[in-house]
């Protein structure tokens, strides 16, 4: 009759913690440690040694007992993937065994690396310590390395006051009246709006201003997913918008009507805020919104 293979299950640990000595070298480099500084020891010839070691493993030679600082940044040389990390690593998330070059050092020390994301392992990546809070003088004092800064997340936020110049104040105070001023091109007949004081395709001077309507259609558009303080909500629509009679599209909000059903062609109209609270600026046209005219065929 077969029989189960037997199988005992054995565990070695010492409970108590096992003690024992560390030698004057490794002393040295766990007694650095707590203070977090990182040392290696220099060989007879010259090299560097991290951790140190009381012999050069190449030569057999006593190290000479120069402590060399060494770090705190590293280059990583190699790794080894830990997906699921067991009860005693030092992270409780993946990571990763890795062999690190300190700055200065000509040996490699072993140690955890969490690069956030496995993806961005690769050799000669740079990383840094994470100290542990409390440190006792074990190598565990260095917790371990992390990926070294190279790029920060920050709120961008600019404020400016546009100083209008002869042209445009003369339409921003026609905004502030609640019309838009245009200018045409004699030369070549184009009709500009916002006035400008030359036509942009020929350069000669644009002669006086005139009204031009506040309704036009919709050439192209973009749906836009992040928040716009002027816009009502996201996702919003910012068009090009050809007002009538005009040959320059001109760019602006539109609103009232939900993104999706935003189509070139459509004919809008500018929204106004109540005349109380103009100024001189284009915040005084809210959005355009649709009409509900047919919509236009675009040449
Ligand atoms: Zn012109």
């Amino acid at each position: 009759m077969p029989s189960d293979p037997l199988v005992a299950q054995h565990v070695l640990e010492f409970p108590g913690g096992y003690t024992r000595t560390t030698g004057p070298v490794i002393g040295r480099f766990l007694s650095e440690l707590r203070a977090r500084r990182l040392v290696g020891v220099r060989t007879a010839e010259g090299r560097v040694l991290v951790p140190p070691l009381e012999y050069d493993p190449a030569t057999g030679e006593a190290v000479t007992g120069e402590y060399v600082e060494v770090g705190p940044a590293g280059t990583v040389t190699t790794w080894a993937w830990v997906d699921e990390p067991l009860p005693g690593h030092p992270l409780d998330r993946p990571f990763a065994w890795a062999l690190i070059r300190l700055d200065g050092a000509d040996t490699d020390l072993v140690h955890a690396l969490d690069p956030g994301n496995p993806k961005a392992l690769r050799q000669g990546m740079r990383v840094w310590p994470v100290w542990r809070e409390q440190p006792k003088g074990h190598i565990t004092d260095l917790s371990h390395f992390v990926p070294e800064v190279t790029q920060i997340v920050s709120d961008v936020r600019a404020e400016y006051r546009l100083q209008a110049g002869g042209a445009l104040r003369v339409f921003l105070e026609g905004v502030e009246r609640g019309v838009l001023l245009g200018g045409r091109c004699e030369r070549c007949a184009k009709v500009y709006v916002p006035y400008r004081a030359a036509c942009p395709e020929c350069g000669s001077a644009l002669p006086d201003t005139f009204e031009v309507p506040d309704t036009g259609t919709i050439t192209t558009f973009a749906i836009n997913n992040l928040p716009d303080p002027r816009a009502p909500q996201v996702p919003f629509v910012s068009a090009y918008i050809l007002l009538d009679g005009t040959d320059i599209p001109m760019i602006a909000l539109v609103g009232d009507v939900p993104a999706h059903e935003v189509r070139q062609g459509m004919r809008v109209r500018a929204v106004w805020v109540p005349e109380s609270e103009r100024t001189a600026s284009m915040a005084n046209i809210r959005w355009f919104a649709p009409t509900g005219e047919p919509d236009v065929e675009l040449s």
